[in-house]
């Protein structure tokens, strides 16, 4: 069996390859050059489809989608890989978060049941194969799943979640709705200046992480990505590093032991690294204390 490609049911009888890539581009690649992070994109989706990626997470507001489909369009035409292998997930949106005068973010009320009814309506379109959700909280999900004349159930919830934060009882509560929790920030991020505090632990270099690295002879990333693999969550993982982005490939490549999962479980602390300080007075706040 391939397992490069190993993929997991979706509710909706699609289903989605268990790692993907993250497209987002840190900001830090903005100060070089203003065309940097579209080009970082274009030639990073490439070596990951290179490197067996079939699974690629963009959004509208990583202004990056036209390169990442230039690059999954040209592996097509090389014939390294084919339109129907590909899952690309997408986060509509219209506005790049707008801001008043004083830089607070300006928030509207929807009903987020309406924005969902207009994304079965997508679905029904063919606009999309399958339709899902991100940051949404149990309350917000249970809010989805309740709502009159539901006719799709979201087949997935992308959450911020690593080791620091484990999102145990959201993963519960999803697994029991038949929703893939799709797991984001699963390195402790870029550590982007624009979202992420210096100071936080920087997970890759926890002393547990890295001496489940050194028993494996893997790398703390591989342990990390390889973590929610076993635990039943679909991973993102992002790098513009050739060689990273083929060895975040081989996390099919060896097995962490139950012992090796309760430690990792240990080391939960329910800490966020995208803190999304702009959304704070929000009435829809996705990363409220509850779960
Ligand atoms: P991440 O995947 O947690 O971490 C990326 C960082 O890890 C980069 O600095 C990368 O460095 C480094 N890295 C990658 N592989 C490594 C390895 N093998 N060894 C050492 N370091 C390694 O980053 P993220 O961007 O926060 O999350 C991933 C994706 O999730 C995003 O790209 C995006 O698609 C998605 N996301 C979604 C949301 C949402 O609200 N839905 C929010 C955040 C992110 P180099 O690049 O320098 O190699």
């Amino acid at each position: 069996m391939d397992h490069k490609h190993l993929r997991v049911a979706l509710n909706d009888g699609h289903s989605i390859p268990v790692l993907g890539f993250g497209t987002s581009i840190p900001s830090k690649y903005l100060w070089l050059h203003h065309q940097l992070p579209k080009s970082k994109a274009l030639e990073a989706t490439k070596l990951a489809i290179d490197a067996g990626f079939r699974h690629f997470d963009c959004a509208y507001c990583y202004q990056n989608e036209e390169e990442v489909g230039l690059a999954i369009r040209s592996k097509i035409a090389d014939g390294i890989v084919k339109r129907e292998e590909i899952f690309y997930t997408s986060k509509p949106g219209e506005n790049l978060l707008p801001k008043d005068d004083h830089g607070k973010l300006l928030c509207d009320t929807v009903d987020l049941c309406d924005t969902w009814a207009a994304m079965e309506k997508c679905k029904d379109a063919g606009l999309a194969k399958s339709i899902g959700v991100s940051n949404f909280n149990r309350r917000q999900l249970e809010m989805i799943l309740n709502k009159p004349g539901l006719k799709y159930k979201p087949v997935c919830n992308q959450v911020e979640c690593h080791p620091y934060l484990n999102q145990r009882k959201l993963l519960d509560f999803c697994k029991s709705k038949d929703i893939v929790l799709v797991a984001y920030s699963a390195l402790g991020t870029s550590r982007d200046k624009l979202w992420v505090d210096a100071s936080s632990p920087v997970l890759l270099e926890d002393p547990v992480l890295c001496a489940l690295a050194k028993k494996h002879q893997r790398s703390s990333a591989q342990i990390a990505l390889r973590y929610q693999l076993q635990r039943g969550v679909v991973v993102l993982a992002h790098s513009v590093t050739e060689k990273r982005i083929r060895e975040n490939m081989q996390v099919f490549e060896f097995q962490l032991t139950s012992e090796d999962m309760k430690s990792l479980d240990g080391l939960n602390r329910n800490f966020r690294y995208n803190t999304a300080d702009y959304f704070d007075g929000h009435p829809s706040h996705p990363f409220s204390d509850e779960y």
